[in-house]
């Protein structure tokens, strides 16, 4: 599944840190990023700790994209 970051809304809570270590990090200032890539957008694994992770974020930081077929 495709994931967005949206930093701007981001309030460094380290939330989706603690659901998914393995797929989300932090720059120095606390702002989320992906641990594997500096992109915004990224497909990881459909794992509940993803979709778990993303789900906790308070702002909408972290978005599921949903795939046109
Ligand atoms: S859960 Fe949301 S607000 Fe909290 S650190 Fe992660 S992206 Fe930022």
């Amino acid at each position: 599944m495709k994931i967005k970051i949206i930093p701007e809304r981001c309030i460094a809570c380290g939330l989706c840190h603690t659901k998914a270590p393995q797929t989300f990090d932090y720059h120095d200032n606390g702002i989320v990023k992906f641990y594997t890539t500096p992109a915004l957008e990224e497909d990881f694994p459909e794992t509940m700790e993803n979709i778990t992770a993303v789900k906790s974020c308070p702002t909408s930081a972290l978005q599921i994209v949903k795939e046109k077929n």
